[in-house]
């Protein structure tokens, strides 16, 4: 992969030398995402730290016809975030202006490229909280998660990235740079552009900094693993307690094949003598104790086979890594295939207890482990063991999924790796609005043209 050579000088003279990078052992550490299923080759690596510079790399691109991916932590998990066609790669981790917490407002204006653990740190500094958590905290980054629209543990609670999002700098593709971040709650002056670059994916625009609301911290905390015979009883259950659990703040579902994998990978205690069809990891958070509501509340349940209560913050950050750290131990097995989907309520019981005989069907020799996001109606469908090209599972899955009533992505994203099934989820008018949406703010196709949105015709 090449790019012209007076690209790249053009390029120096924007971020300098230093953050303009070709040498290929330096470049191939931004070139494969999380999983290693996707991996591309980039010409160049190129790092701006301020949204002047990020304009004036976008401004070079258009000039030279050449095509950027935006990267910031590339922990996602739809291959959106690597040059899978000779991109160049445009790394937002040098935005790291990080400013005071508002504490009056409980707001704080961060740059792109600063992480969820950061943001979470320094909100807590100020006495106040971030609402949005995720396994990959400490690297995923804040314009990561904007241009995602990440989800992750607390979206049951405070919603997911967009409702954090009160405003958005940005450097659109026709070059314009559009910021808004004075964080006003109140504000009725036309269209929301926040809310249009959450879950772009970097093929609008490349999101410089935010400002995010924060909220209050609920400081105590209790912690349960419930077992139960069946997945189904599992998701029944967790739908019961949105409704009779005020405090819940997590609800995640995992089986007994990714509890045994997790255990044995990290070598953890199991949490029960037995085992058991499913477990539902249960989080209630509130601002004194809410031990005894969170116990009322299981003792109402119907079908749950063990409970085990952490009675120590460690207890409770064991149980919390039985399913943290699904994702790790399944990537040890091979590159996964990740099926991100969300089921309306009512069908996610059937959908998780149908899903692994579709999976043996169609490919005997594959492994699939189940989790997920339970009471938002999210379960992540990871499957070992086939090709990185082989899309047969993908295709049955998202299929099932369409025909359920869901959709194909909860949080993740489309990326590059479900475009081919964005049909499944949207109308054609719908994709055809894209088209037009992108057409107006990327007229030169720069930004990321290769993921989300089918090739123009
Ligand atoms: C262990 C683990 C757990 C995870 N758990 C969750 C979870 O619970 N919920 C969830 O939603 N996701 C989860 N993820 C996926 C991932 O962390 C999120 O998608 C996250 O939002 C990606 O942030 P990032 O900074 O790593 O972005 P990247 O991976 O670098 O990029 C993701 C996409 O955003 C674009 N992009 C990145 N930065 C910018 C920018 N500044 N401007 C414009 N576009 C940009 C990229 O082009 C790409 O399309 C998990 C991942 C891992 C590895």
């Amino acid at each position: 992969v090449a790019v012209p050579p007076a690209f790249l000088a053009d390029v120096v003279a924007v971020v300098g030398p230093a953050h303009a990078l070709v040498d290929h052992g330096v470049v191939a550490s931004y070139e494969t995402d999380w999983t290693g299923r996707f991996v591309g080759r980039a010409p160049a690596v190129v790092r701006p730290s301020s949204t002047a510079e990020v304009a004036g790399v976008l401004a070079v691109c258009r000039e030279h016809g050449v095509a950027v991916v935006p990267q910031g932590g590339n922990t996602g998990l739809v291959g959106g975030s690597v040059p899978l066609h000779g991109e160049v790669v445009l790394s937002l981790r040098r935005l790291t202006a990080l400013q005071a917490v508002d504490v009056d407002a409980g707001q704080v204006t961060a740059g792109a490229g600063v992480s969820v653990a950061d943001v979470q740190s320094a909100a807590a500094r100020a006495g106040w909280a971030y609402g949005v958590d995720l396994a990959s905290r400490e690297s995923a980054t804040v314009g990561g998660t904007v241009a995602t629209n990440a989800g992750g543990i607390r979206v049951l609670r405070y919603g997911d990235t967009r409702a954090q999002v009160l405003g958005v700098e940005a450097v659109l593709g026709t070059g314009a740079v559009v910021s808004h971040t004075g964080g006003l709650l109140k504000d009725n002056t036309g269209y929301h552009l926040p809310s249009l670059l959450c879950g772009s994916e970097g093929t609008l625009g490349v999101v410089t900094a935010v400002r995010l609301a924060l909220v209050p911290p609920d400081p105590a905390r209790a912690v349960a693993l419930l077992a139960f015979d069946r997945p189904a009883a599992a998701v029944t259950a967790a739908n019961e307690l949105r409704r009779t659990l005020r405090p819940l703040s997590a609800a995640e579902l995992f089986t007994d094949d990714g509890l045994s994998l997790v255990t044995r990978h990290f070598g953890l205690a199991r949490p029960f003598p037995g085992s058991y069809g499913a477990y539902l990891l249960v989080e209630s958070s509130a601002a004194s104790d809410p031990t005894d509501e969170l116990a009322a509340a299981v003792r109402s349940l119907g079908g749950v086979a063990d409970v085990a209560v952490a009675g120590t913050p460690g207890q409770a950050a064991a149980l919390w890594r039985l399913r943290e750290a699904h994702t790790e131990a399944i990537n040890a097995l091979g590159a996964p295939h990740k099926l991100d989907v969300t089921l309306p309520a009512a069908a996610l019981g059937e959908f998780v207890e149908r899903v692994p005989g579709l999976v043996r069907g169609l490919a005997p020799g594959a492994r699939c482990f189940l989790f997920g996001h339970a009471a938002d109606g999210n379960v992540h469908v990871n499957v070992t063991g086939l090709g990185p090209d082989d899309e047969t599972v993908d295709g049955a899955v998202f299929e099932l999924v369409a025909a359920s009533g869901g959709s194909i992505s909860a949080e993740h994203g489309i990326g590059a790796a479900k475009r081919r099934w964005l049909h499944l989820a949207r109308t054609d008018a719908e994709i055809a609005t894209f088209a037009a949406i992108k057409g107006a703010l990327d007229p030169d196709r720069v930004l990321n043209p290769h993921v989300l949105l089918p090739e123009p015709s």
